[in-house]
Formats: C-alpha cells, structure tokens, sequence
C-alpha cells in the first residue's frame, strides 16, 4: 500500500504548482506544524498495565484552529495521522471554514477493549495532549471506531484538567453534551447539495438519473434516502455482505428494513429475508458482488464505504459518467488519472464529504457562543456552504483547466497561503 503522506505531499505539489505558490510557504506547507507522539498506559481489567501508542498532529492552522477526528485502529501509523491532518486543512479550507488541520489516532482494536478499559485508554489519551488542544486551539471530533460517549469522556477529562468548562473543545458530542442538531446527517445532506449542484452544471434531471451507492452505513444509507426524496433513481446499493442491482429502482427504506431482519440486501428482489442461495443472480433486480456494483451502467457512482475503491485493475471497467466521493479517498492516485483521460468527472472527497466538519464546525460555534441551533437552521446554513463550495471549486477547476480535485486542492491551498502571508 502506498504510504498516504507521500501521496498527500504529492498533491500539494501539483497544486502549489498550479498556482505558483511561493517557495517558502510551500516548504512551510510540506510538514505539520506540531506532531505529538505519546505512550498511553492503562491499567487494564486484569490488573495488568498496557501501554497505547497515540499521536495527534496538528497540520496547520492559519485558518483557524486545528480540527479534526481521532481514529482508534489497529493500523494507525504517524504518516496516516500526518496525511489525514493535512487533508483537514485542504476540507476546511475547501468550505471556508474557520478551522484548521488536525487529526490524531491511538493504534489499538477497540473492539477487544471492556468499556472500562475504552474510558480509561480515551481519559488517559487527553491527559497526554490536553495542553496543546481546547476550543481555542485544536479541536478534536470523532472519527473510525470513536463515538460520541468517547467524546463526552474527552471532553469531561479535559475539563477537569483545565479547571473549567469548555465545551468547544471537541465536537460530535452527545445532544444532551452540547452536540449539534444535524449532525448525524450532516454528510449526507452535504454531499445531495453537492450532486444538486453537479446536476445544474450537467443538465441531469433527477427522474432520468440512475445512482449506484456503495456502503449503506451512515454516510450512504442518508445519501441514498436523500436522493430518492429529491427524485432520483437509485439502482443499487452495497454493503460490506454484497449489494442489490434492480433497475426499476430501489427505495432505501425497504432495503434497510431487510437488513435490519437479518437479511443481505440481495434479498430485496425476493421482498424479504432470505439465503444467498435463493437470491437472483440474473434478471432486472439480482445480488451484486461489492465489485460488481462499482461496474454497474449508472449515471452517478457514490463511493461511500471504504478507501481504495476505484484502482488502476477495476477503473477501466468503471461504467459511470460521474463519480461523487463521499468516503474519504475511495480512488487511489493512478485511477483517478486514468478517470480523468477517460472524461469521467470526480467530485473529491475534500468537498463530497465536507458537510460533516462543517456540521461539526457549527456545534463549536453554537458551544462558544451559548447557543443551539435547530436542525432546519443546520441545514440552511449547511446548504449555502457547500453550493458555495462546490461553485468555487468548479471555477478554479475551469480556470486553471483542471480536475475537479486539482480545483479543490488549488483553492484551499491559495486560502490557506493568503492567510500565511498576512
Ligand atoms: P459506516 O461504518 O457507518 O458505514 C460504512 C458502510 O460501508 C457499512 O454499511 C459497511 O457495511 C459498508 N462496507 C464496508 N466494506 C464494504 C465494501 N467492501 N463494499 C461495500 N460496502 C462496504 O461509516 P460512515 O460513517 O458511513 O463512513 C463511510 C465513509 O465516509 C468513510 O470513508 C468515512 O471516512 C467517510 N466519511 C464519513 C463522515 C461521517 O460524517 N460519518 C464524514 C466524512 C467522511
């Protein structure tokens, strides 16, 4: 696998090009500003002590302050928290937001940890970092396998470190903690205002639009609801287990009604739960292998599930006339140059999947300022942020005759040197 740092260094340089950025910024611009490694002991419920690696690395923040998840996984490394940071910096720049670039992650499999040990490994975490983070300075949110209790933790360890409240110091934090109304959406929601405004460039008319949704979770299963409500035909869905082809059309509820009793989404044809074997393979409605759905005749493909998706062995047989990226970075390097020689648009994660750090942008306003918004507040503000985006990232891509990505990188990298420079 190729090491996501140098891909990332690899993508400043092609827009720091683009636009001739000046040489010392983009030497400034080539590093974190800050990079913390920490060991985290936690007395686990054996009696034992065992010793977490973590590290937060704060890219950049002459936007405002450093903001971005916390992964907790077994294949957290420095370069992948050092990439992430920096794509932070490119997302909320992207949608000119007040923040900066942050990310941090312990190497740990959450999963074989007791709640107990899970509270203790996050408090202990916090301890080791609460001086460089607050609502003024870094603020974290969650990210793989992190959940708004682990939040709420966070957040009460920090507070009590610092001798007062700061509930801006982490954001997707519970409703009752001072989370923000939307927030669970808020991707979702971010990336239909995107494909709205993909479909005005283009002509789509939703009626006549065929979707294809990779990964059903959070993301896709909104997105996927989303569209149908605003017309759209969407003709296929996947999750981890497979995915379902009908090209009649497919409504998400039904579909996640079969999932939630146990059924694969290949069960969706039969109308309820049933065995791989009973479910068609052939015919307008059939199970589809993950890699199948990827290679479907659709007008929108939506990677929404893992990174990695879309390669240089499958990008060949990609059968979309647009690509929307809701996961982050479902299309490695190669494939995405190949998309582009081919005509194939790509609208990049750094936009596509931007509304939830925005979201999470405004639960940290909301805290600073004492307020709570409602969720049809969230979503009018949302909604202006990413049609603003989405128009800017396109113009810079038609100006410098680039990738949308290219654009998107382009316009991030001038704001975040316009404020270097001041
Ligand atoms: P999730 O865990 O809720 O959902 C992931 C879905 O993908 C699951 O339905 C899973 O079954 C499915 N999946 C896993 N492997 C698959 C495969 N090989 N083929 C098809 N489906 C597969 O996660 P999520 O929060 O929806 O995040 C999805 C993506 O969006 C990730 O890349 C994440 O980094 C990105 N993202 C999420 C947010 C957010 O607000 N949740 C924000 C920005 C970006």
């Amino acid at each position: 696998m190729s090491n996501p740092f140098v891909n990332a260094m690899a993508q400043l340089d092609k827009a720091a090009k683009i636009v001739n950025l000046d040489k010392n910024i983009h030497e400034v611009l080539k590093q974190p500003e800050r990079v913390l490694t920490v060991s985290i002991p936690v007395k686990m419920d054996n009696g034992e002590t065992k010793i977490f690696t973590g590290y937060r690395s704060q890219y950049n923040n002459a936007l405002g302050p450093y903001k971005g998840g916390i992964r907790y996984h077994w294949n957290v490394s420095l370069d992948e928290v050092k990439a992430l940071s920096f794509w932070m910096m490119v997302k909320c720049a992207v949608v000119n937001i007040p923040m900066g670039g942050g990310k941090g992650g312990i190497i740990v499999n959450p999963k074989e940890l007791s709640v107990g040990e899970l509270e203790r490994l996050s408090r202990e975490y916090i301890r080791k970092i609460w001086r460089v983070i607050g609502s003024d300075k870094d603020v974290p949110a969650p990210d793989v396998y992190t959940t708004p209790q682990i939040m709420a933790w966070m957040r009460d360890e920090f507070e009590k470190l610092l001798g007062r409240p700061d509930p801006g110091v982490i954001t997707g934090k519970p409703l009752a903690q001072g989370g923000s109304e939307g927030r669970e959406t808020a991707t979702a929601m971010g990336g239909v205002c995107v494909v709205r405004e993909l479909a005005k460039k283009k002509g789509l008319k939703p009626s006549e639009t065929t979707v294809a949704v990779q990964g059903v979770g959070n993301v896709g299963g909104f997105m996927a609801k989303l569209l149908r409500q605003d017309g759209y035909k969407i003709v296929a869905l996947s999750d981890s287990k497979g995915g379902v082809y009908n090209q009649d059309g497919i409504d998400p509820d039904k579909a996640e009604t079969i999932k939630k009793n146990g059924g694969m989404l290949g069960c969706y044809c039969l109308g309820s739960v049933c065995s791989l074997e009973q479910m068609p393979t052939d015919g307008p409605c059939r199970h589809v292998s993950n890699e199948d759905l990827l290679e479907l005749p659709v007008d929108i493909l939506v990677p929404s599930a893992l990174e990695n998706q879309i390669t240089k062995e499958n990008v060949d047989k990609i059968k979309a006339k647009y690509i929307v990226e809701m996961a982050n970075g479902p299309t490695t390097p190669e494939a995405d140059e190949i998309l582009h020689a081919r005509g194939i648009p790509v609208v990049p994660d750094v936009l596509a999947n931007a509304g939830g750090v925005t979201v999470s942008c405004f639960e940290w306003e909301q805290n600073l300022k004492g307020e709570h918004w409602s969720e049809a507040d969230v979503f009018v503000k949302l909604e202006k942020i990413m049609v603003n985006a989405f128009n800017e990232v396109w113009d810079t891509a038609e100006k410098y005759n680039v990738t949308l990505r290219q654009g998107a990188f382009v316009k991030a990298i001038e704001r975040v040197a316009g404020k270097m420079t001041k």
